[in-house]
């Protein structure tokens, strides 16, 4: 293991209550009793000096790295940066998988399937979750030409890979994660839209139908459309599109499940079309990848470059930094990290896509006083993550000038329009951040706030009434906090409907549930609009939704340009499996 002694005057890292339960209970490595043997300081010395440590590999690296392991430590412990979780549990760790993030083929023959569920198993035990696209399994009832008799078709395979996932617990902490994706057009589609249908089912899967342009516009013009057999090639059916689309939305109205991608939308952006077609994406639907790839993510902090001197009160300056620092540290995860296949190692190091993303911007909203629903919240957007962006490409371009392109570069769509070269084909992703906006004390991804005040029972029977540092900072401001006041705001989150409260103060604190769904929809556009890869978001809708609402949000999340979508409905059953630590 590549392993700086701890400096002497290294500083100690401060941690919010939350942060400690997390990091003891899932990061921290544990020794053979289960309790944990390394304090919060050796954990981020561990991975800032294991990441600096790949520096030594280039031309000159070698003295840079004892500095460049204390610039990533800062980077960390000041929470403005966190890598994805594989790498916080794993860097410097005789496992040394740092990804969250696979896409692996499934061919069709049984040789194939199993050696996918085999594949699968080694990346969940490694700490990754993985996707797929059952479009190529024949369908069920299909004849197999070596027994004569019939298969099984995509979703009795579903289950084995469920229920696979099922045994393997991740470092004894949580159970896999999964994407099943299948092509509108296969045979079984009907029955993969309804397979989530009895709660509890497939409970290790996020599904999403693969939805192309063709069907889109027959859906409009309210035409056919062919299903097609994947292994001959022949139509086996035709399916009026509307009925189709229809009765995906009513699943998602009972269940949330599935969701959508779209995929020609995800190839019109694939860097490396020369290295095939997409097909699927990682469970929670941000990263798109090819077959046997990976990617590691790591986010931005937006919470913390607040600066009330600015003209428009963002620390530009700082952030630009910050974007730089991380993009050579996501580069030097590629590095550091050991993949579970040779296949995949060998694919990871073509394209060396990273996924650079954010969280706590609605923290940042509430303190620049913008709320979430506004277009000046969507403008902000899009000019935060536009800076972003285009930091990002400056910084992999810098990298590719000490260290090299990525390999498949020259026959990539860069290449073509004369742009880079750049060191990795993709530099951004926006990750849920399930567990990383606990351990950085923020809104997670670009989520609004479920709740301002909540109540946090606590060890002991103890309740504490757990507050938005930012809601509080406001209401002492306009002298009209009052921990009374804290406790009823509890009971709902929502302040909305509390008309004593200042103007101002109620259009700003807006909650998931306090804004209208095409807001939640805007947002995520005006972030993927300079996302290379995709955004995690859901769009949030009352129990009274109808089904015609959701109709309409899917069918504008089209017209947006965005990538996927998923919605969910208040109080509606769901199975979805969570991308949260907690509770897994
Ligand atoms: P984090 O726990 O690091 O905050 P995110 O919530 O941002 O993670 O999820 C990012 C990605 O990590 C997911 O899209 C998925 O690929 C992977 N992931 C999340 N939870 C799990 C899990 N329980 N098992 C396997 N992979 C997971």
């Amino acid at each position: 293991m590549t392993q700086l002694p701890i400096p002497a005057d290294l500083p100690d890292v401060t941690l919010n209550e939350n942060a400690k339960v997390v990091l003891s209970r899932r990061y921290l490595r544990k020794g053979p009793d289960g309790k944990p043997f390394e304090l919060p300081k050796e954990l981020f010395w561990r991975v800032a000096s294991h990441i600096a440590a790949q520096e030594a590999a280039f031309k000159g690296g070698k003295a840079r790295v004892a500095q460049r392991a204390r610039e990533f430590y800062e980077l960390m412990t000041s929470f403005k940066f966190l890598p994805n979780s594989p790498t916080l549990m794993n860097a410097g760790t005789d496992l040394g998988q740092l990804a969250a993030c696979f896409v692996l083929p499934v061919g069709d023959s049984i040789e194939e399937i199993f050696d996918a569920v085999k594949h699968a198993a080694l990346i969940h035990k490694s700490g990754g979750g993985t996707g797929f696209s059952f479009s190529r399994l024949r369908p069920a009832e299909a004849r197999v030409g070596s027994t004569g008799g019939v298969a099984s078709g995509p979703l009795s395979f579903l289950r084995i890979f469920n229920t696979a996932t099922e045994q393997i617990k991740q470092g004894g902490t949580r159970r896999g994660a999964n994407m099943g994706i299948l092509r509108v057009d296969h045979p079984d589609i009907i029955r993969f839209i309804k397979a989530k249908e009895r709660e509890g089912e497939l409970n290790n899967f996020n599904l999403s139908v693969g939805l192309t342009e063709a069907f889109m516009k027959a859906v409009d013009a309210d035409e056919e459309y062919a299903l097609v057999a994947p292994h001959t090639g022949e139509e086996k059916a035709r399916l009026k599109a509307r009925e189709v689309f229809s009765m995906l939305v009513q699943k998602a109205w009972e269940s949330g499940d599935p969701g959508m991608v779209f995929l020609d939308r995800i190839n019109r952006d694939n860097p490396t079309p020369q290295l095939g077609e997409i097909e699927a994406t990682n469970p929670c639907g941000e990263q798109p990848l090819l077959p046997y790839e990976a990617c590691n993510l790591g986010s931005i902090n937006l919470a913390l470059f607040h600066d009330e001197n600015a003209r428009d009160g963002v620390d530009w300056e700082g952030l630009k930094t910050v974007v730089h620092q991380s993009v050579r540290f996501l580069d030097n995860v590629i590095e550091a990290s050991v993949y579970p296949l040779p296949q995949i190692t060998e694919t990871v190091r073509t394209n060396r896509k990273i996924g650079l993303g954010v969280m706590g911007f609605a923290d940042l909203l509430y303190q620049l006083g913008v709320p979430y629903n506004s277009q000046e919240g969507v403008n902000l957007a899009e000019k935060l993550m536009g800076f972003i962006q285009d930091e990002s490409k400056l910084a992999s371009k810098a990298l590719a000038e000490e260290r090299g392109a990525f390999p498949a570069y020259a026959g990539s769509v860069f290449a073509q329009k004369q742009q880079g070269p750049y060191r990795n084909a993709t530099t951004t992703t926006i990750a849920p951040t399930g567990t990383l906006s606990i351990l950085a004390g923020c809104s997670s991804g670009v989520e609004p706030l479920f709740a301002l005040s909540f109540v946090r029972n606590v060890m002991d029977g103890d309740r504490l009434v757990e507050v938005n540092p930012h809601f509080e900072a406001a209401l002492k401001m306009a002298q009209a906090y009052s921990p009374k006041l804290m406790e009823e705001v509890a009971k709902i989150g929502s302040i909305k409907a509390m008309d004593y409260l200042p103007e101002d103060i109620r259009r700003v604190f807006v909650t998931a549930m306090d804004i209208e769904p095409i807001w939640h929809l805007k947002m995520q556009a005006a972030f993927q609009k300079y996302t290379d890869n995709a955004v995690s978001k859901t769009v949030n809708l009352p129990n009274s939704a109808t089904q015609e609402d959701i109709w309409d949000i899917y069918w504008k999340a089209y017209e947006y340009g965005c990538k996927g979508v998923t919605v969910y409905r208040d109080g509606c059953k769901t199975s979805q499996v969570l991308c949260t630590g907690e509770g897994q």
